[in-house]
């Protein structure tokens, strides 16, 4: 552990650094917890780059919490479309409405207020009072947690609640209580960048001569590999219809579908998002999808219809892997299904979809395209 001095010296190197080397991003120009909140909730399972242009787009429709509540949630759902794990999206929206309703629009700056909010835990609050209120929270989330056990030479599964609650103390320690914004965002802005999950580039960080994880050689090796749940492998097949205008289906968003779903749970594996009509299945994909559509449509004349099969699509949602067969059924007129809408197959994006349903609505494409090229 650090004594005094030692943690004096470690906090100005760290400090020094992100100030002079940090990248230029966008929520690095703002105190503003709104904005600061929302880029915390893009960036949770989504890279810096891609979150960018949807944080920019989102702000632009969105600039505050009044505006984020008061919008329809598919128009929230479509700016999201795209950036995947859609529940964040959900929550972000049921937050900015109970900031307008219970603290008048005002982002809370009580921690207990901040908590209670839906789709923040302890690393969003942290993260929003001490960058937005200058609050002293120190972050923990799995990339500060790597930097806080290669510092500390910490071993075994970081994930375990008492290996955790270590961590966070440690966080707490190091916290520079005079600026603990930017010593957040500097413990984050080393382990995005030189003390990444391989190979930390330990020659260029500004703290090194304070990591026990380097002095004992063992900072490539930590954190410790955690056991990860097995793959499940998931089969579904799709309906792309298509009339002779380029319209297609797709069904409405599934409603109170169950929190603990199946690995092949058709609503979650679309993100309860709008999509073709879709079924997992175990047997041959084209008999499965001809027999649900009769079921589903029961007095539509199905008999005429030809599935073309498109190029198989492979996506993961979490720990399951999905390989979806779509197939085009060219129609002269679109089957009528409760609840559905017909949009153009070339740009279903007009509605918030998940990215699985935009690869399907690609390889119907392709195989469309390929079919007049033929004739
Ligand atoms: S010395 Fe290496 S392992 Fe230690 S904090 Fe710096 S980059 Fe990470």
């Amino acid at each position: 552990m650090l004594n005094g001095r030692e943690l004096a010296i470690f906090r100005k190197q760290l400090l020094e650094w992100f100030r002079q080397f940090q990248r230029d991003l966008p929520w690095r120009r703002t105190t503003d917890p709104y904005r600061i909140w929302l880029s915390e909730i893009m960036l949770q399972q989504t890279r810096v780059a891609a979150a960018i242009p949807y944080y920019e787009r989102f702000l632009q429709r969105f600039p505050d919490v009044h505006a984020l509540a008061a919008a329809p949630q598919e128009e929230v759902l479509r700016l999201w479309s795209g950036l995947g794990y859609y529940r964040r999206a959900r929550n972000l929206q049921k937050a900015a409405q109970q900031i307008v309703a219970k603290h008048g629009g005002q982002f809370p700056a009580r921690l207990d207020d901040v908590l209670a909010l839906p789709g923040i835990g302890n690393y969003t609050a942290a993260a929003i009072l001490s960058i937005g209120f200058g609050e002293k929270h120190a972050v923990l989330d799995g990339n500060v947690a790597r930097v806080v056990a290669r510092l500390g030479a910490i071993r075994g599964d970081l994930r375990e609640p008492q290996r955790w609650q270590e961590l966070q103390k440690n966080a707490d320690r190091l916290l520079e209580p005079k600026s603990p914004g930017d010593w957040n965002q500097a413990v984050m802005e080393l382990g995005a960048t030189l003390c990444t999950p391989k190979s930390p580039q330990c020659l260029l960080c500004p703290v090194a001569q304070f990591c026990e994880g380097r002095k004992l050689g063992i900072a490539e090796c930590l954190p410790e590999k955690r056991k990860k749940r097995a793959t499940v492998e998931v089969t579904l097949a799709a309906a792309v219809f298509a009339d002779g205008n380029g319209q297609t289906v797709l069904l409405p968003p599934p409603k109170n579908t169950r929190e603990k779903a199946s690995a092949d749970h058709v609503p979650t594996l679309v993100s309860k998002m709008w999509h073709f009509p879709t079924l997992a299945v175990t047997g041959e994909p084209a008999g499965n999808l001809i027999a649900f559509l009769r079921k589903m449509l029961p007095g539509v004349q199905s008999r005429k219809w030809q599935l073309v099969p498109a190029a198989k699509v492979r996506h993961a949602v979490t720990y399951r892997a999905i390989t979806l067969f779509p197939f085009l059924i060219n129609v002269k007129k679109l089957p009528r299904i409760l609840g559905a809408k017909q949009v153009p197959l070339g740009d279903i994006t007009n509605l918030p979809v998940s990215n699985l349903t935009r690869k399907a609505a690609r390889a119907a494409l392709a195989i469309a395209a390929l079919a007049r090229a033929k004739q």
